[in-house]
């Protein structure tokens, strides 16, 4: 299997090749040049996998130039007990018949982040051993993604990781998870500015091209492709656990931001798993239900974009909405370079008068819906009170989506996206109480922490980075 490009201007290369890269040369996003079919008797043999023995069939027909027996190795070491909390690494529960939560944050950092950056770790390690090569991540963080890297990367050879946050404004619990790491080659630096002026300091960085060759400067951000394949995982071992007979269909709904992990579950779909409807969920900042109800795509700009109390899916744009255009205008590198120069241009563009509008909900199968703070709390004490379950406040707005959208007889998933306990406030507001912890991190924010603390300044932080690597 070869990479190419959303917009046409990349020469095909390989897994290991678009593995540590971000964009395409030609601004696209890498996409395989074809998705491996999986029929239903392969299915119906799939059944039987564990979570590893699924996810090395599904990664070894994206990862082709990888030796078979080394991706057994790399999501063997990813997904363990261990690192997730138990054999089945994504458990499922019904919360009504024919309704269930698929639980994606037992990670160690309590968010479905994990599932592809515990993998992303792995591959990482092994791409760079194998090719003598180093580099190192430099990103910035609210909160969440930084931690879900620093948990794959610590210790991993080859990879060191530079995260900024914004000095003083993480909850308590983030800042313990994150600066109580030890590793050498993790280094948290707090910045006196907010998660924009970290956001501006990794752009100012990533600006200077010399400095990013010298430095070997990397990311991980959403559009990494390899996050995107180890999702595809939890779709098959739900839906091989959910429906009835194989060939059934299974309704999936998704707490949406950059379209991440969403985009993973239309990749399911294009590889033959029977999916009837992928629903995005989305909070008040509605760009992509806007999407799926109008075919209008209109990018916000940064102060019309809400701080909500579903902080992680608080976007502007949805970067991976890409790959999903792509799909669907037949993978026409030049038309989707023209569309997203119409973004560019004037914000967003519309397929709302074409027939590609028809073929989003018909033959793509999707659908959205929204929640705002007040349907979030409202859904967290339902659930609470009718099921006896605590949802974290994303998990919540997908849960609101679901119920909206059942369709009878046909089973229904919601992926959980975290835990409550990274979201204490709000859970607070909904529930009055605190929510439950992980008894293995009860003292997490007694444990001691490690961190420099660095000016508003992009030089500044360029001085200390490369200070820290001789
Ligand atoms: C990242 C994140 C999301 C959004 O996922 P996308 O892949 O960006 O659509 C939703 N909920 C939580 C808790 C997240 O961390």
């Amino acid at each position: 299997m070869q990479y190419i490009s959303t917009r046409g201007g990349m020469a095909p290369q390989s897994f290991s090749d678009i593995l540590l890269g971000g964009l395409a040369p030609d601004g696209g996003l890498v996409v395989p040049d074809n998705y491996p079919h999986v029929d239903h008797a392969t299915l119906q043999q799939w059944r039987a996998l564990s979570y590893p023995q699924l996810a090395f069939e599904i990664v070894s027909r994206f990862a082709t130039d990888i030796p078979a027996e080394d991706v057994r190795r790399l999501v063997e070491a990813a997904y363990t007990p261990a690192a997730f909390g138990s054999e089945a690494i994504t458990p499922l529960t019904e919360l009504d018949e024919g309704l269930h939560l698929l639980h994606l944050s037992n990670g160690p950092t309590l968010a479905f982040k994990d599932i592809a950056m515990q993998l992303l770790g792995q591959l990482f390690e092994y791409v760079l051993t194998r090719r003598g090569e180093a580099v190192n991540i430099v990103g910035a963080t609210s909160g969440d993604t930084g931690s879900a890297a620093e948990y794959a990367m610590r210790g991993k050879q080859g990879v060191n990781v530079f995260m900024l946050s914004p000095h003083g404004r993480m909850s308590p619990f983030q800042r313990a998870q994150m600066f109580s790491l030890q590793d050498p080659n993790i280094h948290n630096l707090a910045i006196d500015g907010t998660f924009d002026d970290c956001q501006d300091i990794v752009k100012a960085i990533n600006n200077d091209a010399a400095y990013k060759a010298r430095y070997k400067v990397s990311a991980v951000n959403s559009i990494n492709w390899g996050r995107i394949v180890a999702q595809v995982v939890y779709y098959f071992r739900a839906y091989l656990q959910v429906a009835p007979q194989i060939g059934d269909p299974v309704d999936f709904v998704v707490p949406s931001g950059n379209f991440g992990n969403i985009c993973a579950g239309h990749i399911a779909r294009r590889m033959g798993l029977p999916v009837g409807r992928l629903v995005v969920a989305t909070n008040e900042n509605d760009v992509l239900d806007e999407f799926f109800k109008t075919g209008k795509y209109t990018v916000r700009a940064s102060v019309d974009t809400h701080a909500t109390s579903s902080p992680s899916m608080d976007i502007s744009k949805a970067s991976n909405l890409e790959r999903f255009v792509f799909d669907l205008i037949d993978r026409d590198g030049s038309e989707l370079a023209r569309l997203w120069q119409e973004v560019d241009r004037t914000g967003g563009f519309d397929l709302g008068k074409t027939p590609y509008f028809a073929r989003m909900v018909g033959e793509f199968g999707f659908s959205s819906g929204k929640s705002t703070h007040a349907d979030r709390i409202a859904t967290i004490r339902a659930a609470k009170a009718r099921w006896n379950v605590v949802l974290d406040p994303h998990t919540a707005d997908g849960v609101k989506v679901a119920l909206e959208n059942r369709r009878p007889g046909i089973p229904m998933v919601t992926l959980e996206t975290a835990l409550p306990a990274k979201f204490e406030a709000t859970l607070l507001e909904a529930l009055g109480e605190t929510p439950p912890r992980p008894a293995h991190l009860a003292e997490l924010e007694q444990l001691p922490q490690r961190s420099v603390r660095l000016a508003n300044d992009a030089e500044a932080v360029k001085a200390w980075v490369a200070a820290a690597l001789g």
